[in-house]
Parts: structure tokens; sequence; C-alpha cells
């Protein structure tokens, strides 16, 4: 709030920093990279357009993981590229031979998830570096809620970045840090996987001065925002607990929401509906393998309260 305060409004008259310069010196020392491997973006969305643009020929196959982020399938129409959709195993893990099946149709980008939406499972950073080396295509790692994965579960795909020049992680700062009206994030890669996305189909001034300096602002100030990754993670087991002995099957998340099966006496569209006439809001997707489940933002802990208790009036 004070650093928008800050902001002078004569500031805006010029022309920001092109590459947002800024937010990119303060991500590379975030993540012990250089500024070259670092491309700031108008939320993790363009960099996902961005990629798409870059790394796919018009046309030419791109690879996702069933279900998964309802954008991906709109980027690639768009492309005019037919999408190669594998399904996740019932646990929500790989399938071991994706990379294999991937690559036999021929995509060029390969866009996962991680931690999965929404599911909430992590794949652990060596899976992820075997699927890079088995793939001669580009490999973009969506991470858009890995800021809540437990930290005793170490997981850290960007030393991935080091090894395989064919990885791109996405971050932003939409959901862990609360600034999704603002529009920032960034990617990372190595420096000729970035390079293109700088300088070739990036808009010149893709980011305006007031997300580049909000954006830096919060990375600096990591640590309050940590405090609320913190309380989400304890909510989170708490409300899994709870929904457990309610009757529901909560997937395991490292995520901000939990993919929760009603119990097999309610149903997913019924509660949706009950829910929301009390006032409680949560997600339900028509779509195979989810329409038993809620998908159920983990909120406050009064929130949470107040859902819980709708819940019990209502299974
Ligand atoms: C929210 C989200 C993004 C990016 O959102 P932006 O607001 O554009 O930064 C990307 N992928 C997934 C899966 C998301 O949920």
């Amino acid at each position: 709030m004070l650093a928008l305060r800050s902001i002078e409004p004569a500031a805006l008259r010029r022309y920001p920093k092109p590459a947002a310069d800024g937010l990119r010196a303060a991500a590379a020392q975030l993540h012990g990279l250089t500024p070259e491997q670092v491309v700031a973006v108008n939320g993790g969305d363009e960099l996902l357009r961005l990629a798409v643009t870059t790394f796919v020929e018009p046309g030419a196959p791109i690879g996702v993981v069933e279900p998964s982020y309802s954008l991906y399938p709109v980027l690639a129409e768009i492309h005019g590229s037919p999408l190669v959709q594998i399904p996740l195993e019932p646990d929500w893990s790989l399938p071991d031979d994706l990379g294999a099946r991937m690559k036999r149709a021929g995509v060029q980008l390969l866009m996962l998830v991680n931690p999965h939406a929404p599911s909430g499972h992590l794949i652990e950073v060596p899976r992820l570096a075997a699927l890079a080396r088995e793939l001669s295509c580009v490999l973009l790692l969506d991470e858009a809620y890995v800021d809540f994965v437990d930290p005793e579960r170490a997981h850290d795909a960007v030393s991935l970045i080091a090894e395989h020049d064919n990885v791109l992680v996405l971050r932003t700062f939409s959901k862990g840090y609360s600034l999704a009206g603002l529009r920032a994030g960034y990617g990372l890669g190595a420096p000729l996987l970035v390079e293109p996305l700088l300088w070739k189909t990036r808009d010149s001034y893709n980011m305006d001065a007031v997300a580049q300096r909000l954006a830096t602002v919060a990375l600096e100030q990591r640590t309050q925002a940590a405090e609320t990754w913190r309380k989400v993670r304890s909510e989170r087991g708490r409300l899994a607990r709870e929904l457990t002995a309610l009757g529901f099957d909560p997937a395991p998340s490292q995520t901000n929401f939990l993919l929760a099966r009603v119990p097999e006496r309610a149903s997913g569209p019924a509660l949706l509906r009950d829910l929301e006439q009390r006032g409680v809001l949560v997600r339900y997707f028509d779509a195979d393998r989810l329409r038993d489940s809620l998908r159920i933002t983990v909120g406050t802990p009064a929130e949470n309260d107040r859902l819980l208790s709708a819940l019990r009036e209502l299974v």
C-alpha cells in the first residue's frame, strides 16, 4: 500500500523500463540466477501465450495433461495447434510414459501446472528432471501455486534450469502475493530460452511502471507474504482433517485449495448450490474425474469455520 502511494503520478508520464530491469534483477537475485534468465510479464497468462507464440510453429501440436488449466486449450486453439491431452494417473501423478508419448506425438511445447490444479498434487523435481531430459521440446512448468508448497518438501524446480536448457518456469504474483489485479509474473529459464521471449515476441512495454514497481516491492517484502503462506498451509491441514471427518475425501494438496470428493450420500452440484445460498463460494467442475468433487479454496480460519458448519448441516 505504501509502495503504491509512493509512486509519483508524474513518473507515469514517461514510458516504463521496456524489459522491467528492476523486477528482473530482484527475481534473479531471489532465485540465484542472472537477469538474462528472467523475463517479466503482464501476469503469468502472458507468459503462456508468449511460450506458444515463441516455441510452437503455427499448427504444430502442444501437449498438456488432463485435467489441467483451462487456458491451455484456448491458447492452442488460437494458434491453430492440435492439443495432445494425456490423462493423469488416478492419484494425479504423471504417467510413466508421458515423455515418450509426447515425443511420439511431436509436441513442441508441454505445459504442466505444478503443483497441479485442480488437485493440489505436487510432482517431485527428480520426476520433472527425467521428463525434461526425455523431451526435446520446451517443458513449461507452470508454478502458479508453488508459494503454498510445504517448505519441508524442499521443492525447487528452478534448480532444473541450470541443467536443462528446455525448462521454462512460470511464477505469478496473483496467487501467493494476492496481487491478481496488478497483472505481474515472470518466467525463468536458460539465457538462450529466455532471449526470444525477452527480445522478440514480447510487447515492447508489456509491463507498466506501477506493476514493475509493486511487483519488485512484493519480492523485497516476501517475508510478509510468507507469513500468509504459512497460515494457508496450517489451515489447509485443518480443513482437510475436518472435511475427512465429515466423509469427504480431499486429495493431498500443496496449493491454497483442496479438491475434495464429496461423500457418497451427497452430490457436488447440489452442495455447490446449497453452499452458495449460505454465502459460501466453492468451485465445481463439470468434467471427467471432477464431477464428484468440490474445489475448496483455503480461507481465513473464520471463513473455513463457516464452510465447515454449513457442510455439517448439509451432509
Ligand atoms: C492463476 C494461474 C496462472 C496465471 O495467472 P496470472 O493471473 O495471469 O498470473 C497460470 N496458471 C495457472 C494454473 C493459474 O491458476
